[in-house]
């Protein structure tokens, strides 16, 4: 598999670029409305077809080009279910898409969000905000539920084999990429950590609510496709 992780340094967010070599066929995971033109250029130079456009969920920090994107090339935009109904593929846990010889296997995380789906990609996973390097997304809005995280993470992700490589949807402090023997080891939040002392963490955190989520949030529900003259 061709995989590329790109960074959005407004948002300290992910977004990845997956391809097929031999067909050429690529698909890219949470792209970033501001930064489409530098996917698209990227797309260009390499050769490479957009076909897929993955969601992991509804985020509340950024504005997704998942629409501005499919509308462009002819791809196709896939989320969960039980997210933003403006995708063309509504995935559910199991569900599985084709990129050229790669399977993508659509995971159900919820927690962070309702919606969260990881996908699992030739022993990549990409977690979106479920699980982060050395932390986890926050549960405190949308629908999220500390519990349910805990239970995502430890009872779906956990189970994959132990190289399995993490591919998180944001870091803040420089962190690109761990495993699932690693985070099983050393996430602060679960290694060791019951069920009841993450929900007591999660509970703690008192974390300020994104700056941009009652803009971000109805945006992303509609794929991106804002309003015209929404200021973003
Ligand atoms: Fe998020």
């Amino acid at each position: 598999m061709f995989l590329r992780q790109l960074f959005d340094a407004e948002t300290s967010t992910y977004t990845y670029l997956l391809a097929d070599p031999e067909t050429g066929e690529a698909a890219l995971i949470d792209p970033v409305r501001e930064l489409r033109h530098r996917d698209l250029a990227l797309l260009r130079e390499l050769g490479l077809r957009l076909v897929l456009v993955l969601e992991t969920h509804v985020h509340a920090d950024h504005v997704t080009s998942a629409a501005a994107l499919c509308d462009e090339t002819g791809a196709t935009c896939a989320a969960s279910c039980d997210g933003a109904k403006c995708a063309g593929i509504c995935l559910r846990d199991g569900d599985v898409l084709r990129l050229g010889s790669l399977e993508i296997r659509a995971i159900a995380t919820p927690g962070h969000t309702l919606d969260s789906m990881s996908f699992l990609v030739d022993g990549n996973v990409f977690t979106g905000d479920a699980l982060l390097v050395r932390g986890t997304g926050r549960t405190d809005f949308q629908s999220g539920d500390a519990g349910a995280l805990y239970d995502s993470i430890t009872r779906r992700l956990f189970e994959l084999p132990e190289a399995t490589l993490v591919w998180p949807g944001h870091d803040y402090r420089g962190h690109t990429v761990s495993s699932i023997r690693e985070e099983k080891r050393f996430n602060p939040r679960l290694a060791g950590k019951t069920r009841e002392e993450f929900v007591q963490i999660m509970s703690q955190l008192a974390l300020a609510p994104p700056k941009r989520i009652a803009i971000a949030v109805p945006a992303n529900l509609a794929c991106g496709r804002a309003p015209v003259g929404a200021g973003i």
